[in-house]
């Protein structure tokens, strides 16, 4: 059994409800037990500024799928809820990204772990802070550490 962490987000249609409805898709992979979910955050568009507001939230799962098969899990539920691959950061109906998992410390063309960008990121740190506030991030130090650099980016609880 491994642990994974698995960032969600959601900026169109009702997106609250779409972040709801993929901790329930989450909770129902093969081989995976979804043991904890974080609150729902509000948060302004990172990048391409001219968009809805995002809702973000994390989660923390157990499972036996390998990472990359985890991978595809997350890109399979994001087709389901009618993703449309566009602009890098722009609009999405539902992004599914791997945090953490285990230890792991990976780069390939498919996969980079930790998630290169989790470290500077409100819309991640403070959900995942949710679910482990003495988390270590391999290679980057404590999540705790992290939070005040990106306190002053919007984000409140929904
Ligand atoms: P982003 O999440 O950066 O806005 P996408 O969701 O479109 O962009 O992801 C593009 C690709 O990023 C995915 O197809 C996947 O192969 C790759 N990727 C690399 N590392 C990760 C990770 N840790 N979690 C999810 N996807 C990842
Ligand atoms: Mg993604």
């Amino acid at each position: 059994m491994s642990v994974a962490y698995i960032a969600l987000g959601a900026n169109l249609g009702d997106p609250a409800a779409t972040v709801n409805a993929a901790f329930t898709a989450l909770a129902g992979l093969p081989q995976t037990t979804l043991t904890a979910r974080s609150a729902l955050y509000r948060t302004a568009p990172v990048g391409i500024v001219d968009q809805p507001e995002f809702i973000n939230a994390a989660a923390r799962i157990t499972t036996d799928l390998a990472p990359e098969a985890l991978l595809d899990e997350l890109l399979a539920i994001e087709q389901r809820f009618g993703r449309i691959r566009a602009e890098r950061n722009g609009p999405r109906t539902l992004d599914l990204d791997i945090l953490l998992y285990d230890e792991l410390v990976i780069d390939t063309p498919r996969l980079t772990l930790p998630h290169p960008r989790l470290h500077l990121r409100a819309f991640v740190l403070y959900p995942l802070a949710d679910l482990a506030t003495d988390l270590a991030l391999p290679g980057r130090g404590s999540l705790a550490a992290w939070l005040p650099a990106v306190a002053n980016q919007g984000i409140i609880r929904a």
